[in-house]
This record gives C-alpha cells, sequence and structure tokens, in this order.
C-alpha cells in the first residue's frame, strides 16, 4: 500500500473473511485497491495479480516439505512486482485509459479450488460502482524461461482484447515470449471476473517446475521476463500510437 500511495489515488483495503475448512478458523483477507485516472477515463481496465501464496507446498516431490509454504516468488510476487512497477511508470501519463489496480488476497489458499479464487470472487460481487470495461490478470510471468500462450478462458472472454494485445506483443519484438497460439484452460482469478461480466485475460506461464514447490524462489524468476510483460503492459495502456493496429498491415 506505500508503494502504491506513491503513485495511486483512492489507495485502500478490501477486507473479507474466509472459515478455512484446514483448521475450522476464520482468517481476515484483504484485496488492495488502488486507482490512476479512474473517474475521467473513457476505458477502464483492472490489472491484477494475487499479492498471497500457497500456505502449502503440496506438489513438491519431497514429502517433508509439502506442510510448508510456497514462497511464492514466481506464483504471487511476479504478477505483483509488475503491478508496483507498472503504477510507477504509469503516473501522470494515462490519457483515455483509466486503471484500477487490485491485488488479491486467498488466490492460493486451498487445498480445493473452491477454497482459492477467494478475493477475485469477493471482488466481483463487490465491483466498483465505475465498472471495468476489461481486466487483465498477471500470474506466474517471472519465469526465467518464459512463454505465455493465449489461455482459453481469455480468447473465450475477450477475444478482440486477447488478440489485440498478442499483436502487439509481436509488433514490440515479443512474438517468442507471447506467442499466438492457444494454451491450456486455467482456472484463475480472471475467471470469476468473466462470471460478473467484466471481459477479462490472464497472461500466465503455467509451465512452471517448481509450481507449489518449496522450489519457487527468485532464482528460479528474471528481471527480463517481468520487464517484457511489463513493456507490453505500459505500450497497451498507454495507446501508444506507434503500436496501434495499422489497416496497411
Ligand atoms: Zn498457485
Amino acid at each position: 500500500m506505500e508503494e502504491l500511495r506513491r503513485s495511486c489515488e483512492n489507495v485502500r483495503f478490501q477486507p473479507f473473511e474466509h472459515r478455512w475448512s484446514v483448521d475450522g478458523r476464520t482468517y481476515r483477507m484483504a484485496n488492495i485497491l488502488a486507482e490512476q485516472n479512474w473517474k475521467d477515463a473513457k476505458v477502464r481496465v483492472v490489472v491484477l495479480a494475487h499479492w498471497d501464496s500457497r500456505p502449502f507446498a503440496d506438489q513438491d516431490p519431497d514429502p517433508a516439505n509439502r506442510r510448508k509454504p510456497v514462497l511464492g516468488a514466481n506464483d504471487g510476487a511476479s504478477g505483483v512486482a509488475v503491478v508496483l512497477e507498472l503504477a510507477r511508470v504509469l503516473k501522470g501519463r494515462l490519457k483515455d485509459v483509466g486503471v484500477l489496480y487490485l491485488l488479491t488476497d486467498g488466490e492460493d489458499l486451498g487445498p480445493g479450488i473452491d477454497e482459492m479464487l477467494l478475493g477475485a470472487r469477493h471482488f466481483a460481487k463487490n465491483l466498483p460502482s465505475l465498472r471495468p470495461d476489461y481486466g487483465i490478470l498477471l500470474d506466474m510471468i517471472g519465469d526465467k524461461d518464459l512463454r505465455v500462450p493465449i489461455e482459453r478462458y481469455s480468447y473465450s472472454s475477450a477475444p478482440e482484447l486477447v488478440n489485440e494485445l498478442y499483436a502487439l506483443a509481436a509488433r514490440a519484438g515479443l512474438a517468442r515470449t507471447l506467442p499466438k497460439q492457444l494454451g491450456e484452460w486455467v482456472i484463475d482469478d480472471h475467471v470469476p471476473l468473466i462470471e460478473a461480466g467484466v471481459p477479462t485475460i490472464d497472461l500466465i506461464d503455467f509451465t512452471y517446475e517448481p509450481w507449489h514447490t518449496v522450489r519457487d524462489t527468485p532464482d528460479q524468476c528474471s528481471p527480463e521476463s517481468l520487464g517484457k510483460v511489463g513493456r507490453l503492459m505500459e505500450l497497451w495502456l498507454l495507446r501508444e500510437p506507434a503500436y496501434r493496429p495499422s489497416k496497411n498491415r
């Protein structure tokens, strides 16, 4: 919140509670929201990432590690890192576009899918009065060997946005990182938003060997990968004329 206050307006918590099936206790959780140019915008985009990480490394090959928490360098922190940096670089530069940065809690609580995506579900039930036109979710985009094909719920929900973003990636020299190919169906924080009527896409590299293990640490990630996704988001949100679709191509 301190970081976001440097560059955003209306930085706030969106608290909620969850009674966890694992221990029967009720936990207080909170999404974090922050705005740039939200009120005056012609197009409003929510850019989200999850700030929690999984409490159990249940995919770890070593059973002794499966009760330890996942640090979440990629699965969580990578998206948050890009959100924080985007907020910093976009300060004062947005024209027609308004951005709501949303850091969700409880995305990865589990153990089952019914106890995941908790913050996104809460946000989707409590949308701001000025509704977002689109959402873009950034998840697991720090992998050193980053490859982000088109996630399938995203393509069903917002094909025009997917086409625009992947075409922009190609023009920005990022076609190898963001190949215009259909990947998997991934249930993630974008699904509750889609169900609430906000077309939302998920930029995710789901082929990450340390996923939900104790090895999801910063040495598995690279700043270059974060930079590629961040730069693409910056170009798209600023609608720089050089990157607008051209009828001649
Ligand atoms: Zn996860």
